[in-house]
């Protein structure tokens, strides 16, 4: 056995040991939360050094929270005893679909397209042309940080009258075709994790940014209680405000996010070079920010994948299989969803696999993964 080992995530996040001036100036100052100074900074960043200085940031606890805070707000005028459903993929994360029942609503699961991997524009429009009358919000994922097409997303809201909010939980570190961070300019909330695990991490944090300055002072006040008046609730609250500390640790991130950006999509696209009987997502914009590889095995099916997967840990590899199960095969979310035919998440769920993409990783490291993965390929297929 090779004495190697790669494990599948490693976390970036910056070594608080590092900043004791900046932690003492927390604690000189006595304010540990509640949209500090040091908050309004790290929006501040957000906006000017992520967005190019367009638009509005928003920091939240973690982004699960800030899915649901987002979902209430576009809904906050919907009974869901009138208009019960959500569409959203069920090739997602579970966060998602809890966002939406935490929220009041159903999720009406949509297929995914086979190339890009995110909701289909087809079967969307195909639920809407039954369910556009039943229908809260529209909520598409940017998956695996790949961005989506947006302008279809406001056509769509224009067409039928439905808000929209976008998961781009693994999006920070993503560019667009025009080269400007995914969801610039988007009218509607776009929720991104800070998570340990994503790109630029803290811990727990995220942020909702919006192109639209009283969409994020509306959400802004449902994160502090609902308070648009001194302590007076006067919309849906909750407490999704991230501490000073985590915005510090988001402040410190933001120097080395475009490097590790970078770094993470030379080894993909090593790995696209090495590999070429993978098929890979098709790319949305850019730049993908890469959490890990996704790729889909050709001829896969579950018990090949894991199978393949046992393989790989003997090779002491690190790989995962997301989104298997998705949600609708999952028990808590299949007893609500309501079922739409969704042949092709079945598949892409049944034949995907994820390859480490961590900031550290050499050359030679994404050689051996690719090496490995091709001679267990063949013995777990053979
Ligand atoms: C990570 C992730 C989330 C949840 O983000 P948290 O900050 O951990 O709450 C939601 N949706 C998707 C698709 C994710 O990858």
């Amino acid at each position: 056995m090779p004495d190697v080992e790669i494990s599948f995530l490693e976390t970036n996040i910056p070594k608080l040991s590092r900043l004791s001036a900046e932690l003492e100036q927390i604690e000189d100052s006595g304010i540990y939360s509640n949209y500090g100074p040091v908050n309004s900074k790290f929006e501040n960043s957000l906006r000017t050094h992520i967005f190019g200085g367009n638009g509005h940031c928003l920091t939240v606890c973690n982004a699960t929270i800030g899915l649901i805070l987002a979902l209430k707000y576009v809904t906050r005028h919907t009974n869901p005893a009138d208009k019960p459903y959500i569409i959203m993929p069920s090739f997602t994360f579970a966060a998602a679909g809890h966002a939406v029942l935490w929220a009041g609503f159903t999720p009406l699961f949509v297929d995914v397209a086979p190339d890009s991997w995110s909701s289909s524009h087809e079967a969307e429009k195909e639920l809407l042309r039954t369910y556009s009358s039943k229908t809260a919000a529209i909520f598409p994922y940017a998956t695996f940080g790949n961005s989506i097409d947006l302008e279809h997303y406001s056509s769509l809201s224009d067409q039928y009258g439905i808000p929209v909010v976008v998961d781009a939980a693994s999006s920070l570190g993503s560019l667009n075709f025009a080269g400007k961070a995914f969801g610039s300019g988007f009218p509607f909330p776009v929720v991104f994790s800070l998570h340990a695990t994503k790109t630029m991490g803290v811990g727990e944090g995220g942020f909702i940014y919006s192109s639209d300055a009283t969409t994020i002072t509306q959400m802004r006040a449902m994160g502090n209680f609902g308070f648009e008046k001194p302590r007076h609730a006067t919309i849906h609250g909750l407490n999704s405000k991230l501490p000073e500390v985590s915005a510090l640790l988001g402040l410190e991130g933001l120097k080395t996010l475009n490097k590790i950006a970078i770094k993470k999509e030379n080894i993909a696209a090593n790995y696209q070079k090495l590999l070429p009987e993978l098929q890979f997502q098709k790319p949305g914009g850019r730049r993908a920010a890469y959490q890990f590889m996704p790729a889909r095995i050709p001829n896969a099916d579950k018990t090949r994948r894991a199978r393949l997967l046992d393989l790989m840990k003997e090779s002491r590899i690190g790989t995962a299989s997301y989104f298997s199960p998705h949600l609708a095969e999952q028990e808590y979310f299949s007893s609500f969803g309501s079922a739409s035919h969704l042949p092709v998440t079945e598949a892409l769920s049944s034949s995907i696999i994820s390859l480490p993409v961590k900031h550290t990783m050499t050359t030679d490291d994404v050689a051996y993964v690719a090496s490995e993965l091709k001679r267990n390929m063949q013995r777990a297929f053979n």
